[in-house]
């Protein structure tokens, strides 16, 4: 969606899917409903389908565009494993962030089997790539804990959580092969409360495991007089990114061009498989 993002723990977002459906109660309040909802309707506008899923296709070589490396937020307005995106539209975006490996990309999805299936097998390749982290978002006991099984049995070299909005005491979280935490509470009209006793347990076990642990806010209806200081103390901890060079322009263009071709917008009735027409 945009080359910046105000999101505290990402530096910009992509969206080569638009729209979602709700899961669990983590998604109550989803921003990206909320954000899209607004411009239904609207003519010539990117979320004049509202919150609708659509693959949009004119998107995919964004990355490829953008020469100075970047922390990339995959789909922050949708779920990129959600039921209604097919098999090799999936393959072309991680093949675009295969390509454009010069930037790191955060994969955060509610669909955690549908991931782990496909780490398991189609997805292989980029599993074990350094600048790719695939993450869960967790919520609650009941549908959180489960993703996070699912996540540990992808084949994925970088795992994360994004524990947020927290509604609830997680009780043990299952910290082995988590590489960062991310946690936080429910913001804007009628969030969800959270108590300070259930970031702490997460923070403990965080510093216990040796996992970087990132606290995003304590939410509320005015989060930025909440803050998101824990006892006057800032977390930030981040993991560490790989640095790969920027592909050379020429090449840069030539794959921009290839991925275009592959995928013309608008049309998204024919789905190429990318992965065997790069062999
Ligand atoms: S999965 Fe994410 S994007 Fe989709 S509805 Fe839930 S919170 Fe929104």
């Amino acid at each position: 969606m945009s080359d910046r993002s105000t999101i505290e723990w990402t530096d910009a977002t992509w969206n080569p899917v638009r729209g979602c459906t709700k899961i669990s109660p983590g998604c109550t309040h989803c921003y990206a409903e909320t954000f899209a909802e607004r411009f239904r309707g609207v003519p010539g506008h990117p979320y004049e389908q509202g919150f609708d899923l659509r693959l949009v296709p004119e998107k995919l070589a964004e990355p490829l565009r953008w020469h100075t490396p970047k922390m990339v937020f995959v789909n922050s307005m949708s779920d990129l494993f959600h039921e209604d995106v097919p098999d090799d539209y999936i393959l072309a975006v991680v093949r675009v962030m295969q390509l454009a490996n010069w930037h790191t990309y955060q994969v955060l999805t509610k669909r955690s089997e549908r991931m782990r299936d496909l780490l398991q097998t189609k997805l292989k390749l980029a599993a074990d790539q350094p600048h790719i982290w695939w993450g869960v978002s967790v919520e609650n006991r009941k549908h959180g804990l489960s993703r996070i099984d699912h996540l540990c049995a992808a084949p994925a070299r970088i795992r994360f959580l994004s524990i947020e909005p927290l509604l609830e005491d997680l009780g043990p979280i299952n910290l082995e092969g988590i590489s960062w935490v991310i946690a936080g509470g429910e913001s804007g009209a009628g969030a969800r409360p959270m108590k300070k006793g259930w970031v702490l347990a997460i923070r403990d076990q965080c510093y216990k495991a040796g996992v970087p642990f990132f606290f995003k806010q304590w939410g509320g209806v005015r989060k930025k007089q909440a803050g998101r200081k824990i006892d006057g103390k800032t977390y930030d901890e981040f993991l560490s990114r790989v640095e790969q060079p920027v592909m050379e322009t020429r090449r840069r263009l030539a794959a921009i061009a290839k991925i275009t071709t592959l995928y013309p917008s608008p049309s998204t009735e024919s789905e190429p498989d990318l992965f065997s027409a790069q062999r």
